[in-house]
């Protein structure tokens, strides 16, 4: 099979739209895990929150304005495949053009700046760029918006093996306990099991890419994944804080191979403005 050629401007073009939309569209599977919600709901404050946030996911949606003020740091997930040859601009620069671009046009908050000197860059470039070589002569882009009202909250810890998984799991609760109303509730709970360090929580981030409701396709992990949720949402923390049965829409784990002297653990948390989009070039 022969090489095919992309042109960066297809790349800036498309990762702009999908910043927009990503901002202002929730996609079906959160609504839908609200519109659960709200039935399972028993706090009377917590369900009028729920109510609230499918109202402001149609605002948003009907009038093309960013689901949330924080609108986070553009996470983007390429896939690129090894048949692919992007022309006209590297691949980087096509992408963040795209992010700068959306931004720009959707009134989105620009988030990004210096750590050190805290000078805002003003166009929330550089992005947050994942690349992954996959087979084929295709270019998947994933934009991902993240708030750092739940990225705060979220960990890396590298635990000896002996923890097992009784003390993953009371890691993972204890973690979205002390998070209390930070993170902005209901979440979803994303978490890397395995890996180094940095796989973990590579692993984890990916995990919030999955829709809400699905389950892993590993019936002892999805196990996991459903009894975690309901110990989670036996905390009581609810809705935005304020008490009540849900306080997250779903958990979410993934596993990679790891160290026989290690039991890394990532937990990155997912506020309920859970925004991603995707397009296929
Ligand atoms: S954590 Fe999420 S819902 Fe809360 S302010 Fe940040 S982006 Fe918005």
């Amino acid at each position: 099979m022969g090489v095919r050629e992309l042109p960066a401007g297809e790349i800036t073009k498309t990762v702009k739209r999908l910043c927009i939309e990503a901002n202002t569209i929730l996609g079906e599977d959160v609504i839908q895990a609200f519109k659960d919600s709200y039935e399972k709901e028993e706090s009377p404050l917590g369900r009028d929150i729920l109510r609230q946030l499918m109202e402001n996911a149609r605002i948003a949606k009907e009038e093309g304005i960013a689901l949330c003020q924080d609108t986070g740091l553009a996470v983007v997930f390429v896939g690129v495949g090894q048949d692919v040859h992007v022309v006209g601009d590297d691949l980087n620069t096509a992408i963040n053009e795209g992010v700068r671009q959306g931004y720009k046009e959707g009134y989105f908050r620009p988030s990004s700046l210096d750590p050190l000197n805290r000078k805002n860059f003003g166009d929330n470039t550089p992005a947050i760029i994942h690349t992954e070589i996959v087979p084929g002569d295709k270019l998947k882009l994933i934009v991902a918006p993240k708030g750092f009202g739940s990225e705060n909250m979220s960990r890396v810890v590298l635990f000896p093996p002996a923890v097992g998984v009784e003390g993953v799991k009371e890691y993972i609760i204890q973690r979205v306990e002390e998070s209390g109303p930070n993170p902005c509730p209901p979440l979803v709970v994303g978490v890397g099991i395995g890996g180094t360090l940095e796989k973990a929580a590579l692993i984890a981030k990916k995990s919030l890419l999955r829709p809400v409701g699905d389950r892993h396709a590993n019936s002892d992990i999805s196990k996991l994944e459903l009894e975690l949720l309901e110990d989670i949402n036996k905390l009581g923390i609810g809705p935005q804080g304020l008490g009540g049965t849900i306080t997250a829409l779903d958990v979410h784990i993934e596993t990679y191979p790891t160290h026989i002297g290690s039991l890394p653990v990532a937990v990155n948390i997912q506020c309920h403005c859970g925004r991603h989009k995707e397009a296929v070039l």
